[in-house]
């Protein structure tokens, strides 16, 4: 097995050990794989052991590696060889921050985009969808920790957003995202994603049907889980240390 594989079963486990401790079955969990500054033939190792969802930060990076695997899987269907079919299903998520001059490649490339924390990014997403294609699935980041450099929009502005998003063409709202300021004290890391679960159920019971709340990552994945997190995004212990930040 190579260490791509060792390590996504050992991140397998730990979803599963926090299922358990929280009560939950463990699909009502997804992992997506933080594929950033990884060259595409790490991602090709982890779709090897069944992988299919990926997060990328960059623009340009993400597109590259989408283009490359798709290339790889014409390749590979034209020699016969089916071992990497699922490549076909594979579902890619911006993650990222997203500057308004970078929306076009983003809305043509990507399946989910996470991180809308303001109006204008969401409008040009949507004017820039391809008709072609389903719509663009997207969480608003929140910042739940009150940072002023990081990014996301704040909790009080969430509902207006909420609802301004909701009612555009070519998008289809999901749910949310947070990425706290990071800690090893697991109580406020729980907090902190408590914060985020409660605000995805206070617009449900405003009428919302939002199914997404992602947060959790390498170092935290347990306590977000045991907060109500459907997807963890994790990258390093997956790929290992990113060599670039
Ligand atoms: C890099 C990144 C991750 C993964 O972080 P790890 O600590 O490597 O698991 C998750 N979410 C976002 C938004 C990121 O930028």
């Amino acid at each position: 097995m190579t260490t791509i594989q060792t390590n996504l079963q050992a991140v397998h486990a730990r979803i599963a050990a926090a299922c358990v401790r929280a009560g939950r079955p463990e699909n009502s969990v997804t992992l997506l794989a933080v594929s950033k500054t990884c060259p595409a033939t790490k991602v090709i190792d982890a779709i090897s052991c069944g992988q299919n969802a990926f997060g990328e930060n960059y623009v340009q990076e993400g597109v590259d590696k989408i283009i490359a695997l798709a290339n790889e899987h014409t390749r590979l269907n034209t020699t016969e060889n089916q071992a990497l079919n699922p490549v076909l299903n594979l579902t890619w998520h911006f993650i990222g921050p997203l500057q308004s001059n970078k929306t076009r490649l983003v809305a043509e490339y990507f399946d989910w985009v996470q991180s809308i924390d303001r109006l204008k990014i969401a409008e040009r997403l949507a004017m820039q969808r391809p008709e072609y294609l389903p719509p663009l699935q997207v969480c608003i980041q929140v910042n739940i920790s009150g940072e002023a450099t990081k990014s996301g929009c704040s909790p009080i502005d969430l509902p207006v957003l909420a609802q301004a998003i909701r009612a555009l063409p070519g998008l289809c709202l999901r749910g949310l995202m947070a990425i706290p300021e990071p800690s090893d004290d697991e109580a406020l890391q729980y907090r902190q994603f408590r914060q985020l679960s409660g605000l995805l159920a206070q617009l449900n019971a405003e009428g919302f049907a939002l199914d997404t709340l992602s947060m959790g990552m390498s170092h935290d994945l347990e306590m977000a889980i045991l907060a109500g997190a459907t997807m963890v995004r994790v990258g390093t212990a997956i790929f290992g240390e990113r060599v670039i930040a």
